[in-house]
């Protein structure tokens, strides 16, 4: 690993954007901003649907290129030479996404190596995708083809950039489509980074096409663009509905990756020494701004005080700070997610703060910093038991028994994530079923870790599975063909 230091990790012009192999200036900027301090650290592309229509055009031009005729075994070394340069580079991009994001050097880290991780896996799966032989009539052979969709639209968030590159990028890759990538306007520079290094591995020209800019602007275009075969799109629930609904004027499939407000149950007989740390790291990691977060936790009444004093004592010794001074929470992304979190939290007046977590008070002036805060004894219609909050807070609301617990887990719009803690296996087994999310985590809570682990949601967590095998068929259309030979 290279020992990167602030000054350097920005290696490249960050106003630049990767259309067709060619690094272009586009015809505007935006400021790119660093949450730590809420100084400018430079300017970045402000892409445009012009560029979006370029970048269509590149990723068509790939497909009928190179890259379309690369075997899956050289798409597959392509993602593995990409995956250790990055790995390679990890302390850099750490650098890098710790000021553009604000998020603990140590998150950061995990971050870049994640995002190695999955270039790893998908480069190693991108010749083991198969179809099938299918027993059918006398004189027939039927089989089916996982082919491409063509050309792949990827919206993504701010809040994990590499990680999100890498399953959703690296999937989409590894099964031989070719992507355009609009990363977010507040955090785009370990996705300018990660594209220059495809560059360095062999990736062919405009297999990768990477726009920033605003959603309004480049990601409304890349939304409605009749030349993507498939979107994938991470965020908000209304920017959500508005790609499915520009999905489906163009009937292209969509795969939303939505919000969450995932509980942690913990009942009676739960190994609490076990469960503690999940139970806080889940709730302040990446200071809450992380979609399968676990902000709800419920607890049997007969271990109510034990487990809020518990969590109290660590959400006391929690100290925020700067990103690069690796404390326990970062800043929040911008001056306005933090301005809607503490209006959030401002409905919770009325509810117990069980603890709250300190400010360092060296950290800049100009960071968008929040305290953590454990509010307990939440009634689960409460504003902040159903809302996602997406800052450094959780709720403990009780609960009196099994069936209780699953309707309180079950009571939101969301269904992403769910972690349950139980000495019964039984108990363990019957609430993975009855729990309403897309991953189940019995005695342990994997925030949205897992390269191997198909991941997404039901309801308003969004629709469609990236990460794992599940994503590789997510991001191909199956073609049977059927032949009569007598
Ligand atoms: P957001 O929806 O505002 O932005 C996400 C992306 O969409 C950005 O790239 C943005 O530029 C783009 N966008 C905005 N308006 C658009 C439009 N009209 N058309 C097309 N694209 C547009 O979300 P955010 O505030 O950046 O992220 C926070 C939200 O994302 C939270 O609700 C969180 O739960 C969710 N999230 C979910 C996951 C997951 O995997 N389920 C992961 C991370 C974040």
């Amino acid at each position: 690993m290279d020992g990167a230091r602030p000054d350097d990790a920005l290696w490249f012009d960050p106003a630049e954007m990767l259309i067709g192999g060619r690094w272009l200036r586009p015809a505007g900027t935006l400021p790119a901003e660093n949450p730590s301090t809420g100084a400018e650290i430079g300017a970045i592309p402000r892409g445009q649907p012009a560029d979006i229509d370029a970048a269509v055009a590149a990723a068509e031009g790939a497909l009928a290129g190179d890259w379309g005729r690369a075997t899956a075994a050289e798409r597959g070394r392509v993602l593995a030479r990409l995956g250790r340069l990055v790995a390679e580079r990890a302390e850099t991009l750490a650098v890098l996404e710790a000021i553009d994001v604000g998020k603990p050097l140590k998150q950061a880290r995990a971050d870049a190596l994640a995002l190695a991780r999955y270039l790893e896996f998908y480069g190693g799966a991108a010749d083991k995708l198969m179809g099938e032989t299918i027993p059918y009539l006398p004189g027939y052979t039927v089989y089916t083809l996982r082919e491409p969709h063509g050309v792949t639209g990827h919206i993504i968030p701010w809040n994990y950039p590499m990680q999100i590159i890498g399953r959703s990028v690296g999937a989409a890759l590894a099964a031989g489509n070719a992507c355009v990538l609009k990363p977010a306007e507040e955090a785009c520079l370990t996705a300018l980074a990660f594209a220059r290094l495809a560059g360095e591995a062999g990736l062919p020209p405009g297999a990768l096409n990477v726009v920033p800019g605003l959603g309004e602007e480049a990601g409304a275009a890349l939304a409605a663009h009749p030349g993507v075969r498939h979107l994938s799109f991470t965020g908000s629930v209304g920017v959500g509905r508005m790609v499915q609904a520009a999905a489906a004027r163009n009937i292209v499939p969509v795969t939303l990756e939505l919000g969450g407000k995932s509980p942690q149950i913990v009942f009676e007989d739960a190994d609490l020494d076990a469960a503690l740390p999940f139970l806080v790291n889940a709730g302040i990691q990446n200071a809450g701004q992380t979609c399968s977060a676990a902000s709800r936790i419920l607890v049997h009444e007969s271990r109510m005080a034990e487990v809020t004093a518990r969590m109290a004592d660590r959400y006391g010794a929690l100290c925020v700070g700067p990103a690069l001074a690796d404390r326990d929470v970062g800043p929040l992304i911008s001056a306005r997610q933090k301005a809607v979190v503490e209006g959030l939290l401002a409905l919770g007046a009325d509810l117990t703060v069980a603890a709250r977590g300190r400010i360092d008070p060296d950290a800049p002036a100009g960071g968008h910093y929040v305290a953590p805060v454990l509010l307990a004894g939440v009634r689960p219609d409460h504003r902040l038991a159903q809302d996602e909050i997406f800052g450094p807070a959780q709720v403990v609301i009780p609960f009196a028994d099994e069936d209780q617990a699953a309707a309180i887990a079950n009571g939101t719009g969301y269904g992403l994530v769910a972690g349950v803690w139980t000495r019964d296996g039984a108990r363990a087994m019957r609430m993975a079923r009855r729990l309403r999310a897309g991953q189940v985590f019995l005695n342990n809570y994997g925030a949205g870790g897992g390269v191997e682990l198909p991941f997404g949601g039901v309801g308003l967590s969004g629709h469609g599975r990236e990460k794992g095998f599940e994503a590789l068929y997510g991001f191909t259309t199956l073609k049977t063909v059927a032949a009569l030979h007598g």
